[in-house]
């Protein structure tokens, strides 16, 4: 009933009002030159796809992100907060292909859509650095780039098994198959194919890219982890076994190169396992169609197991060869089998299989009755001989000729200095990570600058002639290979080296080269001559918060950190990893779900903007989970948010014309009322302030704002009375709207000028806590000790009774009357009284120590 005679918050009207002004001054995110002297700060978030509207997901990582770079604003930083778009990729062909609207016009119809949204919203981005991937002043880059790596042999194409998605009608990187299935479509299952592809040696970095991790603290360690297994780095030997049997006079036995990271357990080797698809297999199995067959079979189960997503988990079957292998160490020899889980492109795609002290090998050799041998037993003398496998790294070597006794970690040196020794071997390191395969043949993506020369085979596409622009008129299916291989004009070109007819490459990049260095481009959108200016990468880099969904640990963050180090490495910039801090913020889910169409949950932003205001909806995506937690959306929170900034709406409007009028005021010695409300005041910006440096739990932010505001309401009476002297007031509502800035831009802005204060809200200072003026009142505590009075110390109101006890004990009198004894206990009466109890037997170790009786 009150409200209806009360002005009501309407937020609608504000937020255009405001979101017109700021369109009109671009000036106003804008990030200054090196030369301005203020300390730089880029906050990043991840940029969208532009897939025609922001989700609630979006909506949250932004807010977290703009209300980071408004704090840093306000604390006089040179904040670089950029935007843009992810614009390549599959969606815009399938809506091609469903709506007849060309890939490109589809795309840009989107960004100019979520562009809106965005200022709706009223996200802080500097638009003046907008970056589109889909444009040819982007991807003329990544072309730029790809020459660049493949000068450097960084870029190059070879035949191999790759990971077909039969849903995206293209290849897959490594990364982009997850547990078997397509990144993009969570129910397809990839296949195998033999193609000739593109990569991107990253493997080149496998070492550097996992021990940058252990620098990059200001990461999260989930994330780090993830990426050290996705490196899989194993220490080991390599080994050579000989083939047994007649070699021709003069000519070398060939050789079976393993991979073992045990060694020092050779000795125990009792069989060699080849993968089916081993060069040497062929030859062993030339004469014997029956033996073929069973190797096809094998090599049809593994590949059922890869497209399965879990090869790990595969039934372990082999057959035996019927040749052997000679132990280089003894001499002894070991029948060669092939077995179905050893993987080509792992190691040398064959092992040595030591049943003794491996659960796997184990396994297998009691399945097929291979012999298993003990050649590892306890360090400890006289300990009882344990069951195989023992796979223990902590023993001593046994049946191991003149190796025996040596500890596992002796023998694995040993060992290997023998194998270099005899030239059968050698120390090696190997990754699980796999060279990063970027050809996908597909059309909406940046075509890769390579020409076929029939004459001069593969020709770099020389630089004055890029970009190579995507043909517009493409007809686009998801058959047939390369879209591009159908446009003739673009297939058919020059070679530049012979004059000649060749043919252009028709596969385009992966899209994750898009986002791999988006974020150099943003410090010199605009530069036509280089991808950007290497001075202000200086100034700029690295980024000081990067802001995105976990679900990248492993695609698009290593992919990032690769492209940073060969573009260190091409003399660009001097950082060797992108970005100083990463936060990966939570999901945002409803009714127990991530939002999304397919579930019918998704909330919409305009939805809510148009029903609870912007600032609102960015607030309570603050308020209701701390930001690395998932997010349960609820609209009654959303409206309560916005019930919430009604309420400092019409208190800040009520006292405004006070307030106004007591510009350039001093506050003069405080107390009572207004004490008490500016000790609220200066507690809550030192606790907003303290989040912001790192801990970010901005849901007691936005909290510490609401209490602050419900303390200034329960004192409504004597404000209205005009206990609080104006000064007061002024500061009051002055710091409550500088402490909103972050959080709620709109009413910030809007209560910011009411108040008379000029400029931009977001260009004033960040308030500073008044240390004196926020600590609590104190209170004096008695404290007895075995119940006569020995000291009095100061404490706050509401102190703890650990606070009190800790004040107890740290007081001078107190210290000296019970050094040397034994406090048996210690009783606290909160706010009232300390008692410590010293037991009679030390009486009389200090004169005038009261007696407990
Ligand atoms: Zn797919
Ligand atoms: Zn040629």
């Amino acid at each position: 009933m009150a409200e209806d005679t009360e002005q009501r918050y309407d937020p609608t009207s504000i937020e255009v009002k405001w979101q017109t002004r700021w369109a009109a001054d671009p000036a106003l995110y804008a990030a200054e030159p090196a030369s301005s002297g203020k300390p730089k700060y880029y906050v990043l978030e991840m940029l969208p796809y532009p897939s025609g509207a922001l989700h609630m997901g979006h909506v949250r990582n932004y807010s977290i992100g703009d209300a980071l770079a408004r704090y840093m604003w306000m604390r006089g930083y040179n904040v670089l907060h950029p935007m843009g778009w992810d614009a390549f990729g599959l969606p815009a062909e399938n809506a091609a292909l469903k709506n007849h609207t060309p890939p490109r016009e589809w795309t840009l119809n989107n960004i100019a859509g979520m562009k809106r949204q965005f200022e709706r919203l009223g996200m802080g981005f500097d638009w003046a650095t907008e970056v589109t991937t889909c444009l040819p002043d982007y991807y003329r880059w990544n072309q730029w780039f790809f020459l660049r790596m493949y000068e450097r042999g960084l870029a190059y194409r070879k035949k191999s098994k790759v990971n077909w998605c039969p849903e995206c009608a293209t290849v897959l990187a490594n990364e982009q198959v997850i547990d078997g299935r397509c990144w993009r479509h969570e129910d397809t299952l990839v296949e195998q194919r033999d193609l000739t592809q593109w990569f991107f040696r990253i493997t080149a970095y496998a070492q550097e890219l996992l021990d940058g991790l252990d620098k990059l603290d200001g990461w999260p360690e989930k994330v780090r982890t993830m990426q050290r297994n996705w490196i899989g780095r194993s220490e080991g030997t390599e080994v050579d076994f000989f083939l047994a049997g007649k070699t021709d006079q003069g000519s070398e036995r060939q050789r079976i190169r393993v991979f073992t990271t045990r060694v020092d357990t050779i000795f125990g080797a009792t069989s060699v396992q080849l993968a089916p698809e081993h060069p040497l297999v062929a030859s062993l199995t030339a004469e014997d169609a029956a033996l073929k067959a069973q190797v096809d079979k094998l090599i049809e189960e593994q590949k059922q197991a890869r497209e399965a997503g879990d090869i790990g988990a595969i039934d372990k079957h082999g057959v035996p060869t019927g040749h052997f292998a000679i132990n280089p160490y003894n001499g002894a020899l070991v029948p060669i089998w092939v077995a179905n889980y050893v993987l080509g492109e792992y190691g040398t795609g064959a092992i040595m299989s030591v049943p003794g002290h491996d659960e796997r090998d184990y396994e297998f050799a009691t399945k097929y009755r291979i012999s298993i041998q003990r050649v590892i037993a306890p360090a400890t003398p006289g300990t009882e001989e344990p069951a195989l496998p023992f796979t223990t790294e902590d023993g001593v070597l046994v049946n191991s000729g003149e190796y025996d006794g040596l500890s596992c970690t002796q023998a694995k040196k040993l060992l290997q200095e023998a194998a270099v020794r005899g030239t059968f071997g050698e120390a090696k390191v190997i990754f699980r990570l796999k060279d990063w395969g970027v050809s996908r043949q597909r059309y909406w993506g940046t075509p890769i600058p390579m020409i076929h020369c029939e004459r001069d085979g593969l020709v770099p596409v020389p630089d004055d002639q890029l970009p190579v622009l995507l043909p517009d008129q493409i007809e686009i299916t998801q058959q047939g290979g390369s879209p591009l291989g159908r446009v003739p004009s673009f297939v058919n070109v020059t070679c530049p080296k012979c004059g000649g007819a060749a043919k252009r490459e028709t596969d385009t990049m992966d899209t994750f080269v898009d986002s791999s260095w988006y974020f150099y481009r943003y410090i010199d959108a605009k530069n036509a001559n280089a991808p950007f200016d290497p001075t202000r990468a200086d100034y700029w880099f690295p980024i000081d918060q990067y802001i995105g969904g976990v679900e990248h640990a492993i695609l698009h963050l290593i992919y990032s950190r690769f492209w940073t180090k060969v573009m260190r490495d091409l003399g660009l910039i001097k950082n060797d990893e992108p970005a100083q801090r990463l936060f990966t913020q939570g999901m945002v889910i409803k009714d127990g779900a991530k939002m999304s169409k397919s579930k019918g949950n998704v909330v919409s932003p305009d939805d809510m903007v148009g029903r609870y205001g912007a600032d609102a909806t960015r607030m309570y995506a603050l308020f209701a989970a701390p930001p690395d937690r998932d997010l349960d959306w609820q609209e009654d929170g959303v409206a309560g948010v916005s019930r919430f900034l009604g309420r400092v709406w019409r208190l800040a409007n009520k006292y405004v014309p006070v307030a106004r009028a007591a510009k350039g005021e001093v506050v003069v010695a405080p107390s009572g009322v207004s004490l008490k409300l500016l000790r609220k005041l200066h507690q809550t910006i030192a606790k907003i302030s303290l989040d912001f440096e790192g801990r970010w739990h901005f849901n007691t932010c936005v909290a510490a704002i609401m209490e602050l505001v419900n303390e200034m309401q329960a004192a409504d009476a004597q404000l209205a009375a005009g206990e609080v002297p104006p000064a007061v007031l002024r500061e009051l509502l002055r710091s409550l709207v500088l402490l909103l800035a972050p959080f709620a831009p709109f009413l910030a802005a809007d209560l910011w000028s009411e108040l008379g204060e000029e400029g931009a809200v977001l260009r004033a200072t960040w308030p500073v806590s008044n240390a004196e003026l926020a600590k609590e009142d104190e209170i004096e505590i008695p404290v007895q000790i075995n119940g006569k009075l020995a000291s009095i110390v100061r404490v706050p109101a509401g102190a703890s009774s650990k606070e009190i006890e800790a004040a107890a004990l740290e007081d001078e009198k107190v210290k000296a009357r019970i050094a040397g004894k034994n406090v048996a206990k210690i009783i606290v009466v909160p706010g009232k009284l300390v008692n410590l109890v010293i037991p009679p037997s030390d009486k009389g170790l200090s004169p005038g120590a009261p007696s407990i009786k």
